[in-house]
Formats: structure tokens, sequence, C-alpha cells
């Protein structure tokens, strides 16, 4: 691609030289997709990013970004290591004779998980070489509508110009504002404690809270929860919401619905909790998962005049193009959808309508998501109480509980739960959830169905997978409910 283009509003003839056709900020999944893929379509590419490091700060980041050095990755690692613990149960009654002492190396699984991150940050670092696309490690702020200065880890600054620029500095955790705070952590120093903690006090209801919840339950803490709602995961189907609290609790984690957390004090023995209810609990350490905030304070946005709403988060159009024409926003700091691959699919729409001549929006119809609690729930599509809310007319709601076929061996007393709604009037399955083993595994397929459109009458035409829990979602032949708007349904757990 020349280097010689217009600026927006610019006459032919009256042509700006630029260093760049494309500026990034942030080299997480949507910065690295955006810059990967605009490299491909020609485009001359640079993206800055702060040093690597495991633990976040306004100064260190990493290549990779939140989900590789310190979210989605290393989460799933110890998700990983988590499940062992229940494996190891469950083993018994397979006929292994496992010795009465199992130890768990809390230090060798956080080296060999440290090594894998580092190992990522590399090959991302590589992938954009590979492309072409020019890395600067740095801060990056706005100058005006097409530069970006760079201040550099020694503290020298460069500015830069391009015709296009684009912000994807991700988010960060946000801490709760209670006396005593500071002794609190975030899920950033949850995924690098030197040691395992006994006691943990987590408060949120969130995927975050829950995840961990069933990590350091799973590596042998004793676990406590506290959140605001009923039920945790609020936004998730609620009947879904009740299966993943029964299941917590079943696994031994305390869970505290309607509570939150009111003081944290310092003892020679841990940290004293108080909460708003007068309870009293001893911690090793105290986790705040209470939801992420745009990094976008120190972008200078106020300089440029780039508009934000009042959670910070940068405001954008369906092409993810900010009020000033040049600079565009994708991922979590835009707070649309906050995943991963939705970033990536928000910097892939923006390289095809930037450079690669195809205006192209994100869909976020149908995105699938999981919580990696133990046992994992994900979902795809509309949940009961969306599809009452978007006004689908009734709904016909399948469900299956059954007893997964390992643990009939095993004597776990866990159900896997599953779940279709269905359009009453088209037959169309408007959303679908499961809570189990594999869920995640099982609802990226189910995804695609429900992507082309898939009516009930599809799955229940589709030859199941014997033996498998995944059967269960084109055998569900009996209707649980039928469902009309403004009409409680009275669910039974
Ligand atoms: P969530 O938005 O999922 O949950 C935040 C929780 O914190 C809610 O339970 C909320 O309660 C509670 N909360 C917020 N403010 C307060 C407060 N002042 N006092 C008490 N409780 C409070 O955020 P997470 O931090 O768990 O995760 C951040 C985001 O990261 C997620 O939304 C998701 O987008 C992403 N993520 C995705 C994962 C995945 O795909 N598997 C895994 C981890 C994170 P209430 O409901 O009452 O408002």
């Amino acid at each position: 691609m020349s280097r010689k283009m217009l600026i927006d509003g610019e006459k032919e003839g009256d042509q700006q030289q630029f260093d760049y056709d494309l500026f990034v900020i942030g080299a997480g999944s949507g910065g690295v997709r955006a810059s990967r893929t605009s490299a491909g379509f020609g485009a001359k590419v640079a993206i800055c990013e702060l040093p690597f490091h495991p633990i976040s700060s306004e100064l260190i980041g990493g290549v990779g970004g939140t989900c590789v050095i310190r979210g989605c990755v290393p989460k799933k690692i110890l998700v990983y290591g988590a499940t062992f613990r229940g494996e190891f149960e469950d083993a018994r009654n397979f006929g292994w004779e496992l010795a009465e002492q199992i130890d768990f190396n809390w230090k060798k699984l956080l080296h060999n998980k440290t090594q894998e991150i580092t190992r990522l940050n590399g090959i991302y670092k590589r992938l954009l070489s590979n492309s072409g696309v020019t890395m600067i490690e740095g801060e990056g702020k706005l100058v005006d509508a097409h530069r970006v200065e760079v201040t550099q880890p020694d503290g020298s600054k460069k500015q830069y110009s391009a015709k296009h620029i684009l912000i994807a500095t991700g988010s960060r955790a946000q801490r709760v504002s209670i006396p005593g705070q500071e002794l609190a952590i975030t899920s950033d120093e949850a995924l690098s404690l030197d040691e395992l903690p006994k006691r943990v006090v987590i408060l949120g209801g969130g995927y975050i809270a829950v995840e961990f919840a069933s990590i350091w339950r799973g590596m042998g803490a004793n676990v406590d929860v506290f959140y605001r709602k009923e039920l945790p995961l609020r936004g998730f189907d609620d009947e879904m919401r009740a299966v993943v609290a029964k299941n917590l609790e079943g696994r031994g984690i305390n869970l505290h619905p309607g509570t939150s957390l009111a003081e944290l004090i310092k003892m020679e023995d841990g940290i004293r909790v108080l909460t708003d209810h007068g309870g009293e609990f001893m911690a090793d350490v105290v986790l705040f998962a209470t939801g992420r905030i745009p990094n976008t304070k120190r972008l200078s946005l106020e300089a440029v005049g780039v508009e934000v709403d009042k959670t910070g988060a940068i405001k954008v159009d369906e092409y993810s193009c900010t009020n000033v024409p040049s600079i565009w926003a994708v991922g979590d700091v835009t707070n649309r959808m906050n995943l991963t691959p939705v970033a990536l699919m928000e910097g892939t729409c923006f390289s095809k309508t930037v450079f690669g001549g195809q205006p192209s929006k994100p869909d976020y119809k149908h995105i699938p998501c999981a919580v990696f609690s133990i046992p994992p729930m994900s979902v795809v599509g509309l949940s009961e109480q969306q599809a009452l809310e978007e006004g689908k007319g009734d709904v016909l709601v399948f469900t299956s509980s059954f007893n997964p076929m390992k643990n009939t061996i095993s004597g776990r007393q866990e159900k896997t739960v599953m779940k279709l709604v269905v359009d009453a009037e088209t037959d169309e399955v408007l959303g679908a959830s499961m809570c189990g083993p594999d869920a995640a595994e099982i609802m990226q397929g189910i995804a695609v169905a429900l992507r082309c459109g898939a009516t009930k009458a599809h799955f229940d035409s589709t030859v199941g997978i014997h033996p498998s829990a995944a059967e269960e979602f084109v055998t569900m032949r009996t209707l649980t409910r039928r469902v009309t708007a403004g009409v409680k349904p009275k669910i039974n757990l």
C-alpha cells in the first residue's frame, strides 16, 4: 500500500506523508489480530506494547495481552491443575489404588505456567515480526488525530504518525472501595501467588469469582465466595446459574449469596474479613473479582476529543470507528462483549473495513462462551429469560438433567444439565446451555448449528454419538415447559 495517503476530508493532491498506514496501541488479542490482518492487506503497520510481566500495571503488560499472560491461558492451566483432585477421587471406584497422601506442588505448577506464558509471549512477537509489523516497546498515547507518542522503558519519548490509529489497550481489574481494600488481590496476582493459600475469601459472583473458587478448592483450599445477588453469574440463564451454585457447593465451596464485604483488617495470622451482615472470616488471600474497567485513563483521549462512555470505555460505531474518523478501537477497551474471540472478530473486521476494501461489521449474534468452573458451564444464544424479554412469543423449554455415565461408577453426586430454548412458533433453537464435563467442547459445535438457524426438528433428526453426554442434545423429546412472556415459570431443580 502506498505511503502517500489522503487524510480523511483532504482533497486529492493535498496528500500527507505518514510513518505508517496503521499504528496500533496495545498488543493483546484484538491489537495483534488487527495488525497482522492489516499487514496482510499490504498496510505498513507498527504496534506498541508495554514490557512483559505476569502482573500488569500502568507500566508493564506484554505482547499477548490479558488473555495470554494473565487471563484465559494461565487460568485454564490452573483449572487443569485443579481438576485432578476430583479425578483422583473418581479414580478409586475405577480400580485405581491411590496412596492416602497425595501431594500437590503449587510452585511446580506456577513455574510451568510462567514458562508457558513466556513461550507464548515469544510466539506472539514472532507472529508480528513474520507479518512485517514493527514492534515498539513502550507506552503509547495520542498526540493528535494522526500521531502517537511512545514513552520507552528508558523514559525516552518518540512520536510516530499514521493514517489510522487503532486503540486496543484492553481492561484491568477493578477494586472495591472498602477499608483495608489494599490487602486484597485481583486476578493478576491470583495467577502468580508465591504460596498456595489455605483459606480464601472471594468477593464477586462473576466469571472470575467462580473460576478461581473452583481452582483454589480443587487445590485443597477452604473457599468462601460472597456475592450480592441470590445466585452467581448474573446475565446467564437463571436455571443454569442455580446448577452452577449447586455444583460449587457440592465440591465443598462455601457460598454466601446476598452478602458483600465491609472491611479487611491485617492480622498476624492472616486477613480478618468483615461482611456487611456482621459475619467474620479469616483468610490468607482475599480476591476482588468485581469486574474490569477499560484501560483509557493514560491515552490522552481528551487531547484529541475521542469520546468515552461513563465507564471510561471508548465509544465506537458499528465498524469500531470512534468519533474521530482516523481513530478506531477494538476489544475490551470498547466494553462491548469482553471476550478474546470477540476482540479477534472486531480486529479482523477493522482490517477488512479499513485496508481490505470490504466494510465489515462484527456480528454479535450467537457468540458462545464458557465459564471454566469445575465442572464448566457453556452457553450460546438466548437464555430463557432473554428469549421472553426479547418478545419472541411463547418459548418451549427442553431440559435434561442426568447422571453422567462416569459418575455411575465413581459415585460422584453431580448431575449434568442441558437446556434448549426454542421459539414455539418457528421451532428455531434460540439458545442452548450446558453445565457438566466438556461443556465448552460440546457447545462450540452447537454454536455452529445455531448460527445456521437450526430448528428443534434439526436437533431431533440428528443422530447421536453413543455413549456420550453430547447425544442428550439430540434426544430431548419431552417438553419440560412452555413459557409465556410475563408469566414467571416454575422451575424444579
Ligand atoms: P463479571 O462482570 O463477570 O462479574 C463481576 C462480579 O462482581 C459480579 O458478581 C458483580 O456483582 C460483582 N461486583 C461488582 N462490583 C461490586 C461491588 N462494588 N461490590 C460487590 N460485588 C461487586 O466480572 P469478572 O471480574 O468476573 O470478569 C471480568 C470479565 O472478564 C467478564 O465479564 C468477562 O467478560 C471476562 N472473563 C471471561 C472469562 C471466560 O470467558 N471464561 C473468564 C474470566 C473473565 P453483581 O452481579 O451484583 O453486579
